[in-house]
């Protein structure tokens, strides 16, 4: 099967998750299929195993999951961007609108040497503002985004419009 049908394979639609009127996108099937994982995490490695990657960060929770495994196809290191308060060390930090409230999101200010070059890695790519602070969250610490790519694409809310200046890449859309 191709890449476009292993993907969809393995994601399955949960209603009302977290809260009511959100259709969920549950990639855990995916995740806990072997076949599936190596295909998903190779796919995600491929376009930039010549690209001299230093780092994979990879978004809390889920975008761990893929970018550790991403980071060893690529001989780079892995990086957490996480929810404010997880982090030990010093971070830079960055917030962003929600539908209701904000979220804050930090990396450690030691976790990328200015002139890195980097790819952020999560799951899902929805309405773009986790990605558009984690390719901030980069920048501050001077490094070079060599592009942002998720599982997942959710097209009809746009993310990709708040990441005009970033290689976005999805394995597949809906
Ligand atoms: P955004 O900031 O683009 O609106 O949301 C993206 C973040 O929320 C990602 O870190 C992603 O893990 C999570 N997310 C939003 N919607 C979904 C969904 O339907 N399924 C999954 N697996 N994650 C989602």
């Amino acid at each position: 099967a191709d890449l476009d049908a292993v993907i969809k394979a393995g994601i399955r639609d949960i209603p009302d998750f977290p809260s009511e009127g959100v259709l969920f996108k549950d990639i855990t099937p995916l995740l806990a299929d072997p076949v599936s994982l190596r295909t998903v995490v190779a796919a995600l490695a491929g376009p930039h195993r010549a690209g001299g990657v230093d780092a994979v960060v990879g978004l809390e929770a889920r975008g761990f999951i893929l970018a550790a495994p991403v980071a060893l196809e690529l001989d780079a290191g892995f990086v957490p961007v996480r929810k404010a308060g997880k982090l030990p060390a010093e971070t830079y930090r960055e917030s962003y609108h929600l539908e209701y409230g904000t979220a804050t999101v930090e990396m450690h200010v030691d976790a990328i040497a200015p002139g890195d070059r980097v790819l952020i890695v999560d799951d899902v790519l929805a309405t773009g503002g986790t990605g558009r602070a984690a390719v901030d969250l980069v920048r501050k610490a001077g490094g070079t985004v060599v592009g942002f790519s998720v599982l997942l694409e959710l097209g009809f809310l746009s993310g990709r419009g708040k990441l005009t200046d970033v290689d976005v890449s999805a394995l597949t859309a809906a």
